[in-house]
């Protein structure tokens, strides 16, 4: 499919919406009644420091709704007070928010279900009016959604859309796009989706050894069953990685996406020299700024004298988990948790996600004496979410 094309045709449709149905102003203040905090607020005031009897509390300096997410969310909202009476669907959750997403369905807002990453689209009619979440929907989707004559709402953030351009990019001058990412995320699928040739590679160890077979042509067998669901149909790896580009699902650790850049750019450097260089090899930056701002902070943050720490954010929203990844890889005693609930003030429990594994209970959560406490949340957690969380540490440290 002519990806470019199809595109062009869509935005022209009447029944297409990129830009919502409220003025921007409104739908911040809209959106600061609904999940902003006054605590958070005067934390922020007094150099993200709150100190409460023997608890101190370090906040991140950047955490929580990116600008992407407040606009996708907002928008959502738009939608259901212009389309009062409409059947209306969202095709995944609007963010990785549970709260957001119950929120959302409180609304009468239909989630697309999915079985074995299978969407069904059947209960969707003519008529219908259907939200593009903010990591956006492949193009595919969009095809069925636009025949159906549906009303598309699409809130894709436009760093993702700046993707896409990317891989449209590649594709255009037959570059397989290489995409640090992980294969089954939304955000990568609808990627993929734009790309013409592409691979997937999740973290720097993958692309090692993608860098090697380009170098020492390794076993092909075992790289088409390594990458069997992270490429294009037909991937050939002799052919198609001799012109590469880089794409990124925006939410990826950045310093691994750039070290990723650097080692495919040495790699293609080292097989055809510094003269081939430009027709073997393209570079975009797409990583995106809220998540580098939150990375950057945290890694601050843990720099900080902290006993522990607490990283707010759905269990499938990537951002958070890298954020988690951090805290990990300086050592400190780390807690995933994606609702406030997860903290028993009654028993000192916390029921969190150790990275990679189920959830677990742990006991005794808040120590005894004076602690410091980092807090940092992903880029889809309102403000409410992570004070009601400080909240519950405060009636701890009280008890
Ligand atoms: S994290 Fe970045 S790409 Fe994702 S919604 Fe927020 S601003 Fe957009």
């Amino acid at each position: 499919m002519d990806t470019q094309a199809f595109k062009r045709s869509l935005h022209h449709s009447d029944r297409y919406n990129r830009r919502g149905f409220g003025s921007p102003t409104k739908r911040a203040q809209a959106l600061e009644k609904a999940y902003q905090s006054t605590l958070i607020g005067s934390i922020r005031d007094n150099g993200y420091l709150l100190e409460h009897g023997r608890l101190r509390v370090r906040l991140a300096e950047a955490f929580g709704f990116c600008w992407g997410v407040e606009r996708a969310v907002a928008m959502a909202y738009e939608t259901r007070r212009h389309y009062p009476n409409e059947s209306i669907w969202i095709t995944n959750e609007i963010i990785h928010n549970p709260s957001v997403n119950d929120h959302l369905r409180n609304m009468n807002v239909r989630f697309i279900s999915a079985e074995k990453g299978v969407k069904d689209f059947s209960g969707i009619e003519d008529g219908d009016v259907v939200i593009l979440p903010a990591f956006g929907a492949t193009v595919q989707e969009m095809e069925l959604l636009h025949e159906r004559g549906c009303h598309i709402i699409d809130t894709t953030c436009p760093w993702v859309s700046k993707v896409w351009h990317t891989v449209e990019k590649h594709k255009k001058h037959t570059f397989t796009s290489i995409i640090h990412g992980k294969y089954k995320h939304e955000e990568t699928l609808a990627t993929s989706s734009f790309a013409g040739t592409y691979l997937v590679v999740l973290d720097l160890e993958e692309a090692k050894y993608v860098a090697n077979y380009i170098l020492e042509n390794g076993n092909r067998e075992e790289f088409l069953k390594s990458f069997s669901k992270a490429s294009s149909p037909g991937f050939d790896p002799d052919k198609d990685l001799e012109r590469i580009g880089v794409a990124n699902q925006t939410t990826m650790l950045k310093s691994e996406t750039e070290e990723i850049g650097r080692l495919f750019e040495k790699t293609m450097l080292r097989k055809y020299g510094p003269a081939e260089i430009n027709q073997h090899f393209l570079a975009f930056n797409t990583i995106c700024d809220a998540t580098e701002e939150r990375q950057d902070a945290m890694f601050s943050l843990v720099d900080e004298p902290l006993d522990m720490l607490v990283v707010i954010g759905g269990f499938n929203s990537s951002n958070t988990t890298h954020l988690q990844e951090i805290a990990i890889s300086r050592g400190i005693r780390s807690f995933h948790i994606d609702t406030p609930e997860r903290i028993g003030e009654s028993d000192n429990t916390i029921v969190h996600k150790p990275l990679g594994e189920d959830l677990i209970l742990e006991e005794s959560f808040l120590p005894d004496g004076p602690v410091n406490v980092g807090i940092s949340s992903g880029a889809s957690t309102p403000d409410r979410v992570v004070e009601h969380v400080i909240n519950k540490l405060i009636k701890l440290s009280d008890q």
